[in-house]
């Protein structure tokens, strides 16, 4: 397509995973002209929980995007099982969505195309250019480059963007994930997450007939197989069940990074930071920043996506934060898995924050009473 490489566009989108697709159709929305090129063969697979939280979903319905029925599986609510102790509550508002990764991104894919979005897969981006980029060593020309090119981002290194502080270990930052897929009717309307000593295992219905199953820890050689014996109720459940999908791994990581933008290059999604994959809002909080940044493409303002970039990133740190903190600290767990049992009312409003639900003052009373009662426990 020589046309495509002469011209010159609004925005190049570096990546077409669900950030750059994403922000390419916010900025199609303002009217900007949009090209998107990734390396990978459609449809994009990927590591993932495959959970799309209703604050998710709302995110995406206000890009226009809508999902087919049969494309996903609605869940209710969340899940936790830890040292035989069960809590469980519903979502305040709204359903989950659970999506088989490579559903997700061929909706996403069809909109952006209906937009008027131009695609470029199985081509790589090789560089910045002082114009634009360089694509299969010819320059083209854009006004904006967009870095949505995942946690291990090229683009930030080229526009001198920070580089990530990335250690394994303990108490460090980088978590190893990996997940598969079972052929088996969903046996709850929630998501599972089962907390075990060394890693946690969440559990997504996607189909009718299929779970995920993924794995996060900070030991990069454990595996599915070896983790599951760790939880033999959840194994019960999977016994006889037949894999549909091959063991799929990624990392997985929660940092922050100082600047997100530099002159005319953005960087957004897990290029710019991210939230460890146990909150399930990653897809959530790129769907918001590329709501942002299609507005400030349109208005030429990246300073402003650089403070809401940031204003964004504020409840799923502090859920992430949290979430590790009980992964690391049972006895902590144990402690606030009890005071869930007693009082569901807790579990329910630390799952409202969660999901961005409940007003500041009733978050604030609940968490006073949630560490009044681990006092007591
Ligand atoms: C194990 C795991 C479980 C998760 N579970 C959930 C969950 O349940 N719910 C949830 O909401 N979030 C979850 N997340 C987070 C979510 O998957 C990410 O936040 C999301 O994938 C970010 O999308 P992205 O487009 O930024 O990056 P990616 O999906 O990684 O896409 C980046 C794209 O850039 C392309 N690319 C890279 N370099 C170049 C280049 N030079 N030229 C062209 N293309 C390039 C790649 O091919 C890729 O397609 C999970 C993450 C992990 C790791």
């Amino acid at each position: 397509m020589p046309g495509i490489y002469k011209k010159s566009w609004d925005v190049f989108v570096v990546g077409g995973g669900p950030a750059g697709l994403a922000t390419a159709i916010a900025a199609r929305l303002h009217g900007l002209s949009v090209l998107v090129a990734d390396g990978a063969i459609l449809p994009i697979d990927k590591a993932c929980g495959e959970g799309l939280m209703p604050d998710g979903v709302k995110a995406l319905q206000a890009l226009d995007i809508s999902i087919p029925e049969h494309d996903f599986y609605p869940f209710g609510g969340i899940r936790f099982l830890s040292d035989g102790v069960v809590a469980e509550a519903a979502f305040p508002r709204g359903m989950a969505y659970g999506i088989r990764r490579t559903h997700l991104h061929s909706a996403m894919v069809e909109h952006a195309v209906a937009c008027g979005v131009q695609t470029l897969w199985q081509v790589a981006v090789t560089g910045l250019h002082p114009e634009g980029v360089m694509v299969a060593g010819e320059p083209v020309r854009a006004r904006w480059v967009v870095g949505a090119d995942g946690t291990s981002s090229r683009v930030r290194g080229w526009a001198n963007l920070d580089p990530p502080e990335l250690r394994a270990g303990k108490n460090k930052k980088l978590r190893f994930a990996f997940r598969r897929h079972y052929q088996v009717a969903p046996w709850t309307d929630c998501m599972e997450l089962h907390w075990g000593a060394e890693c946690q295992v969440y559990v997504t219905p996607v189909s009718k007939q299929e779970v995920c199953v993924a794995l996060i820890s900070y030991d990069s050689k454990l595996r599915l197989e070896k983790a599951l014996n760790e939880f033999p109720k959840l194994c019960s459940h999977l016994d006889k069940a037949e894999y549909t999908s091959t063991e799929r791994g990624a990392i997985t990581v929660t940092r922050r990074l100082s600047r997100v933008y530099r002159d005319r290059t953005a960087l957004i999604g897990d290029a710019s930071g991210g939230v460890d994959a146990i909150t399930g809002e990653g897809l959530c909080l790129t769907f918001r920043q590329a709501a942002l940044l299609g507005e400030c493409l349109a208005t030429g303002d990246l300073a402003r996506y650089q403070s809401g970039h940031q204003a964004l990133g504020r409840r799923p740190a502090l859920m992430s934060h949290m979430m590790l903190f009980m992964a690391k600290h049972p006895r902590l767990r144990r402690r606030a898995m009890q005071v869930f049992e007693q009082n569901p009312a807790a579990f329910a409003g630390m799952l409202a924050l969660h999901v961005g639900e409940g007003s500041a003052r009733s978050h604030l009373s609940s968490g006073l009473a949630m560490g009044w009662q681990l006092l007591r426990a």
